[in-house]
């Protein structure tokens, strides 16, 4: 027999312990799911600095914090990747690879992750001078020079973080202005130890028999092919939605995200989608927060709904 919850939450990240947070003290038994620490994309996050009441975090201590609120009102943890989910009438089967959970209702909660760039050299060299994470990989580059692909928010910040560590970091991207925030683009423009190559399309990631020693790239403006030297390579070409388990449901757009409405239901009847795994314009931790606490609210209302029909028969 599968142990049975009011609520399962899949997913741990900050979208998911606010859930897990507001559904367990609505007093629901809730269990919140993952399939690693929990945490979410928060523990490859060096500083954040734009989620209020922290004037500057980082990102693990952060998620410890959410932790202890999300737990505090009984919510249980459970390690476990989720397959699938089966709809069987009102009820949900969850599929683990650590056994099935069901539950009345469920909240989506998993996320994205990092897309790969997709060049000779990415795969073959990861682990041995490729990285999607700074926080992680940054000190293996103590004094030595890297290359950070991408223009967007985590390119820039995490490059920011790299200056820490690395002799020097240049950013390679494919257009002549960043993606990034203002605030970002201003500090990495100010830093002395950050470099940019604009209009340039990395085409190989270079290495010996052992490791990364740099990659070559196309000029887009004169169609040269050029060389840059580094002993690691950080890609932040951006994410995407980690929503393989949840295909058959008929619930994802074309882009493979989860569509819902605003009070974060999916079109099936008791399971809801929230944070970055959400066809959403803005993936933050504030955003993650507040979807989670939407959800978290709308799974009581919904639990309540199926009591009051049923009590009506
Ligand atoms: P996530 O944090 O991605 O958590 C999803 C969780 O689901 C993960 O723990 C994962 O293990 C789990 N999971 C996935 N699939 C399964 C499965 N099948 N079974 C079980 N568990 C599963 N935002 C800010 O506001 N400020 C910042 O400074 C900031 N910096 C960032 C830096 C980087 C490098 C990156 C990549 C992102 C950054 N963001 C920042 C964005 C922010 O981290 C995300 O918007 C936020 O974490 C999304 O929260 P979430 O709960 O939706 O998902
Ligand atoms: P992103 O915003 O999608 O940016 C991806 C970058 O990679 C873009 O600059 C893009 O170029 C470039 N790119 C895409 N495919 C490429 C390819 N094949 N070759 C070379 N370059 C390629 O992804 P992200 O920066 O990972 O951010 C993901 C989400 O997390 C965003 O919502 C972001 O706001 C959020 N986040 C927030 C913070 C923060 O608030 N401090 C920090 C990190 C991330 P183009 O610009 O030309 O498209």
């Amino acid at each position: 027999m599968a142990k049975s919850y009011d609520v399962i939450v899949i997913g741990a990240g900050p979208g998911g312990m606010t859930a897990a947070l507001y559904a367990s003290r609505a007093n629901l038994s809730v269990l919140m799911l993952d399939r690693g620490i929990y945490g979410g994309q928060m523990n490859n996050t060096a500083e954040v600095e734009n989620y209020p009441g922290f004037k500057s975090i980082l990102g693990p201590e952060l998620g410890e914090k959410m932790y202890a609120s999300a737990t505090q009102f009984g919510a249980e943890y459970g390690y476990g990747t989720v397959n699938s989910i089966e709809l069987q009438g009102e009820m949900k089967l969850v599929h683990t690879d650590e056994g099935d959970f069901e539950a009345r209702s469920i909240i989506i909660a998993t996320g994205s992750e990092h897309k790969k760039i997709g060049i000779p050299g990415e795969d073959e060299f990861g682990g041995r001078g490729v990285s999607y994470c700074a926080v992680c990989d940054g000190a293996f580059f103590k004094n030595k020079e890297v290359v950070v692909i991408g223009g967007g928010d985590s390119a820039i910040e995490e490059g920011l973080y790299l200056t820490q560590l690395a002799s020097k970091v240049t950013v390679i991207h494919r257009r002549d202005e960043l993606r990034a925030q203002k605030i970002l683009q201003d500090r990495a423009f100010a830093n002395d130890k950050m470099d940019f190559i604009w209009n340039a399309q990395v085409t190989t990631i270079e290495g010996d028999d052992k490791k990364v020693t740099g990659v070559t790239y196309i000029d887009k403006a004169t169609g040269e092919t050029k060389e840059v030297a580094a002993s690691g390579v950080f890609i932040y070409v951006g994410i995407e939605p980690m929503t393989s388990a949840f295909g058959d449901l008929g619930i994802l757009t074309d882009a493979g995200w989860i569509k819902t409405d605003d009070h974060m239901a999916t079109s099936v009847p008791g399971i809801y989608a929230i944070g970055d795994v959400r066809e959403k314009d803005l993936r933050q931790i504030t955003t993650a927060v507040g979807d989670g606490g939407i959800a978290g609210q709308e799974v009581f209302k919904y639990l309540q709904s199926i009591l009051l029909a049923l009590a009506a028969v």
